[in-house]
């Protein structure tokens, strides 16, 4: 049988996972084979509002790599709670080094308190580190529109009349992002998607008019470093915190552990009496034990006292050593989780999941 195809992003058409490109419910997909539309350029085109959608890493690097075939600009949408989870490999090479402006989303989840002097250090350093030279970092909440008129106006003026490509990996937000955009500045645009120049490749990009140019949004990377797409949707919903995080502290001594549910741990083998401060979803409860009794208390309360995770979800827990000095304060990151602030001549053993890597950073408040 021939492949389908949507006339608005090129996709082949499927009825299977609504979380893939060219997806359209089994029953509209009527007897008329002729102008079919999958169901997130049917949304676009009536209500104004994109999807999100999830494609594999060999795919994902076709699109990215289309991008650098031409001259534009790249938005790129990144969690600020998780940014490492955000990053996309290899994005600067790829797309031919495009201008870039990365906006870090998911800002009023960060207490109010995080200096945003040092977050933009912090976030630059990381993006330099995977060769990211961004033109301009700018911070949003796509949810409650922060810093939106800004964020339009360094977008249209570093555009300068090229179109926009809005990237980046799964769930970091960019469909709530571009929604917002849309309809803060776009109003209700008729005929909004048009037919993709790359119909029939298949690279699912859509296209959006946008004053006199487009906005293109391209499916989101499945980062394997995202904590996301290791837990439960319920563990999911007890990790991401719903409002502003506020810091809980704990005064400990060495040999004494704290265990973030079951989901982290650190252990502090040596240095003085300390403060941990805690910055976790308010639906996850920190736990202070002897060093002595933490395997035993891991092995007997997981999933009970220890929980998310939830009965018989595999959360496995890797071990990193770290060695801290008291010339400032430092952060211990969980990427996708939180962090605890501490500050003194410190050897702590830190427990993450093994398919994230906890790392050490100067403290953001
Ligand atoms: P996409 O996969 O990148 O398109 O991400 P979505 O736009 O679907 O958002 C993923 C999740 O993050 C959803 O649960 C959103 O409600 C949430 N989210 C998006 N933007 C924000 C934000 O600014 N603040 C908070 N707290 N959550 C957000």
């Amino acid at each position: 049988m021939e492949e389908l195809k949507c006339i608005g992003c090129g996709s082949v058409i499927q009825t299977e996972d609504q979380t893939k490109p060219g997806f359209i419910p089994a029953s509209k997909l009527q007897q008329d084979t002729k102008d079919i539309i999958c169901r997130r350029c049917f949304r676009l085109a009536n209500y104004n509002e994109v999807t999100p959608l999830q494609i594999t890493p060999e795919h994902y690097f076709e699109i990215i790599r289309e991008i650098g075939n031409h001259n534009a600009l790249i938005v790129m949408i990144i969690d600020i709670f998780d940014i490492e989870g955000s990053l996309i490999p290899q994005l600067a090479k790829l797309t031919n080094f495009n201008d870039l402006i990365v906006i870090a989303n998911k800002i009023d989840l960060l207490p109010k308190s995080v200096q945003e002097r040092k977050l933009h250090h912090h976030l630059q350093k990381i993006l330099a580190d995977n060769v990211l030279k961004p033109q301009k970092i700018l911070f949003t909440s796509a949810l409650k529109k922060t810093n939106l008129d800004d964020i339009f106006d360094q977008i249209h003026h570093l555009s300068n009349h090229r179109d926009i490509y809005i990237v980046g990996a799964t769930n970091v937000g960019k469909s709530t992002f571009i929604n917002t955009l849309l309809k803060s500045y776009a109003g209700s645009t008729k005929n909004i998607i048009t037919v993709s120049e790359h119909a029939g490749t298949t690279l699912d990009f859509i296209k959006i008019p946008f004053e006199n140019r487009f906005i293109i949004d391209t499916p989101g990377l499945i980062n394997d470093q995202q904590l996301t797409h290791y837990v439960t949707e319920k563990t999911l919903k007890a990790i991401t915190p719903k409002k502003e995080i506020k810091p809980v502290t704990f005064q400990l001594n060495n040999q004494q552990t704290l265990f973030i549910g079951g989901l982290a741990r650190v252990d502090f083998i040596s240095g003085e009496k300390t403060s941990f401060t805690c910055y976790f979803s308010e639906f996850l409860k920190v736990h202070r034990t002897k060093l002595e009794n933490a395997d035993n208390l891991y092995d007997t309360q997981l999933y009970k006292v220890l929980t998310p995770p939830y009965l018989d979800e595999e959360f496995p827990l890797k071990a990193y050593s770290f060695t801290l000095d008291d010339k400032m304060k430092y952060d211990i990151v969980f990427p996708g989780l939180g962090f605890i602030s501490v500050k003194g001549k410190l050897k702590l053993k830190v427990y993450a999941h093994q398919k994230t890597t906890p790392y050490i950073r100067g403290a953001l408040i």
